[in-house]
């Protein structure tokens, strides 16, 4: 090959990865647009994932890492569009627009912008640092052997030293000296113990049985409102039933088959409204989280303008 064919190649492969690379800029551009829109419309939850980052991660299989970039710069989009405007544009980076999501509002972007256009990673980190002391620690574990990871979190020195506290208590009672990671496993333990209701629905099935309660709290005659806005709180039995069923998961399940099975922020759904004659029955109920559950009513709404006035608090969240 001679001198002279050697540098044509190269010059080609050299076009062909600038080229490429202006085509991956504009892209993650396109995507944040996209998410924007997926966001806003919520079409997610259409697709059985609780969240924007679950759909990211499951539906379009991105990583975690890169879901989390994403998403945070497609919200942060809406308040500042000159973001997605310089990633498109080659002039920022989609992981230093990331770094400033937490600080930069549409009053003092021009400042954030520039320090993001200009300086290095690490002399923009200390920036952000400096304004937000929390968002410069990002929480990760990864493994480090088959079941045993490396956690990191950032703490304030107060936290740290209340965790230390816990741990020279824990080694007071256990004679003996204590590790921080035996003193987390340990609260965390206590914690699922006292408020973790599918623990709880165990106990008490496994202390009560399963024997039902009179099929609804209904309200004594006299205490009935006109116009009834209020219902009374689902009986304890029926709702640890319906939790262990459950498994304190969201039972959502799209037309694909593939279950939500979110286990934050569960409540209790009547599957046919108690307006429509549904009544508390473990056979009535299910559990939601609170997408799907906000989501699933706002569409019975859309199809019988009468819903709006259910909202109730039961024993340990909201029924509906
Ligand atoms: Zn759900
Ligand atoms: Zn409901």
């Amino acid at each position: 090959m001679s001198a002279n064919t050697a540098s044509s190649l190269a010059q080609q492969i050299h076009q062909r990865a600038i080229e490429l690379s202006s085509r991956y800029k504009k892209a993650e551009a396109d995507l944040l647009e996209t998410l924007e829109q997926v966001d806003r419309h919520r079409v997610y939850l259409k697709h059985g994932h609780a969240s924007l980052f679950l759909y990211v991660v499951r539906e379009l299989r991105l990583s975690e890492g890169v879901a989390y970039i994403l998403i945070s710069v497609a919200r942060k989009s809406r308040e500042v569009p000159e973001l997605k405007e310089l990633i498109a544009n080659g002039s920022m980076t989609l992981s230093n627009a990331r770094r400033i999501t937490p600080v930069i509002t549409a009053g003092n972007k021009t400042e954030w912008l520039e320090k993001a256009t200009t300086l290095s990673q690490r002399q923009l980190e200390k920036e952000v640092a400096k304004v937000r002391p929390k968002s410069s620690t990002t929480e990760q574990a990864s493994y480090v052997t088959g079941d045993r990871l490396k956690l990191e979190i950032g703490l304030f020195e107060k936290d740290l030293l209340a965790l230390r506290r816990v741990q020279d208590l824990l080694s007071q009672a256990r004679g003996r000296a204590v590790s921080l990671e035996e003193t987390i496993a340990t609260m965390t333990e206590a914690h699922l113990k006292r408020f973790d209701p599918v623990r709880r629905a165990k106990r008490q099935i496994a202390k009560k049985g399963t024997a039902l309660v009179a099929p609804t709290g209904k309200l004594d005659s006299s205490q009935v409102p006109a116009k009834r806005t209020q219902r009374s709180p689902l009986p304890a039995n029926l709702q640890h039933q319906v939790r262990l069923r459950d498994q304190g998961r969201c039972t959502y399940t799209p037309k694909n088959g593939k279950r939500c099975n979110q286990s934050r922020w569960i409540e209790v759904h009547h599957k046919i409204p108690v307006s429509e004659g549904g009544k508390d029955t473990l056979e009535n109920l299910t559990t939601y989280c609170s997408a799907h559950h906000d989501w699933t009513h706002s569409k019975d709404s859309e199809r019988t303008a009468q819903h709006a006035t259910l909202s109730l608090l039961g024993e340990s969240g909201r029924t509906g």
